[in-house]
């Protein structure tokens, strides 16, 4: 197939991930992206393979990771940054009922590359509260969220390919696809809780929840582990732990709150007797989406145009293979999985 020239509006997971997927099969692309983002770069980046609640994998868990780590460790090098760092997670778990499906799990072949079985030393660990035993996750790593999204505007910038500022509709003609005196022959929105903004695909319901993190520095905090129940502590080096996340659904406001710091210190203190002192609070948006599945797609009249959006608070472990299912819809009209696709929606609002 011969190049295309697509343009992509907003720089965050979804976009890049998919540009770099286009620049692999041979594509150009031209980004658009304000310079502002208060989701990809300020995401924690973990990427956990569980769902604690009943202890079941992820969603298409095996697919996504392999993905997901290959593309890391290539944005490494291309991005010439470290930004994969591989962590052991460990649960607190969290009543009785926790632990058996665990004891269960870990024992079953497809649970093999996740869990790791309950030693004597996971029921009786001792550096944080601990009624029912903890276990390891094998696999999760976290992604270095800020770096991810900082290196990645520099890397287009440098190619000549980002115009750093906010989509201008008047200078965009959707007929011809024409910005600023190119014509393009793909268009993807990929902006992230802000999509109700722009004029395209704005009647899809993509949520905006607020999640709040805090930074501490403490010299009792385990460093080694990423202690887990009812929030996470991301440890970062030297002393200091991100601490995360809040929930908070339908709210794009970007102004911390002293009842987020609470719940996040509430946590922490229930894990530990820990002394620290927060560093810096941190406040972003996920694009989330209220079946929990991203939505991908073209858009209903406006041919060549496309959405890759919701991704939610599993962003960071989707976003690669997404971007290559996307990417073989655009060019090669390979199904979207109608789990995923716009078209569900569509379907919904023409019945
Ligand atoms: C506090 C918090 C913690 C999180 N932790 C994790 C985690 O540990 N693991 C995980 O997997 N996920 C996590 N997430 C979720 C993850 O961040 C999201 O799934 C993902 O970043 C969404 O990426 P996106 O590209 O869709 O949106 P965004 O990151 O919001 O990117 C959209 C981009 O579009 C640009 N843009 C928007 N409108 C315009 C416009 N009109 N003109 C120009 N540019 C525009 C913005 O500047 C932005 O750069 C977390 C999110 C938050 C808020």
């Amino acid at each position: 197939m011969d190049s295309q020239h697509v343009l992509i509006i907003g720089a965050g997971l979804a976009g890049t991930s998919l540009a770099h997927q286009l620049l692999a099969n041979g594509h150009r692309v031209q980004f658009v992206d304000r310079g502002v983002n208060h989701s990809t770069a300020v995401a924690a980046g973990m990427v956990n393979p569980m769902v604690f609640r009943r202890m079941n994998k992820s969603w298409r868990l095996d697919e996504f990771m392999k993905d997901a780590k290959s593309f890391y460790l290539h944005m490494e090098k291309e991005l010439g940054h470290a930004l994969f760092h591989p962590i052991v997670i460990r649960r607190m778990l969290s009543s009785e009922q926790e632990r058996n499906f665990w004891l269960e799990r870990s024992k079953l072949p497809e649970y093999q590359d996740y869990l790791t079985e309950l030693t004597p030393e996971d029921e009786s660990y001792s550096l944080a509260e601990n009624h029912f035993g903890s276990g390891r996750l094998k696999s999760s790593f976290w992604v270095d969220a800020k770096v991810y999204y900082e290196k990645n505007l520099d890397y287009f910038e440098r190619k000549e390919s980002l115009f750093k500022e906010d989509f201008d509709l008047l200078s965009f003609d959707e007929n011809t696809l024409n910005y600023k005196g190119t014509s393009y022959d793909k268009v993807v929105f990929t902006v992230g809780y802000q999509q109700i903004n722009t004029p395209f695909f704005n009647e899809l319901p993509i949520q905006q929840t607020k999640g709040q993190t805090i930074r501490v520095h403490s010299k009792e905090i385990p460093e080694v582990e990423s202690l887990n129940r009812k929030c996470f502590v991301l440890p970062l080096g030297d002393q200091v732990f991100r601490i995360g996340a809040t929930y908070e659904w339908d709210n794009p406001d970007l102004k911390p709150t002293n009842e987020a710091k609470q719940e996040l210190m509430d946590y922490l203190n229930a894990l530990g007797s820990y002394s620290y002192e927060i560093i810096d609070q941190q406040v972003g948006v996920r694009p989330t989406v209220l079946d929990r599945r991203p939505i991908l797609g073209a858009h209903h009249t406006i041919k060549n145009m496309y959405l890759f959006n919701g991704l939610g608070t599993k962003g960071y472990l989707m976003a690669p293979t997404l971007a290559r299912e996307l990417s073989d819809y655009m060019f090669h009209e390979i199904p979207l999985d109608k789990e995923i696709s716009i078209e569900r929606f569509y379907r919904k609002s023409n019945s």
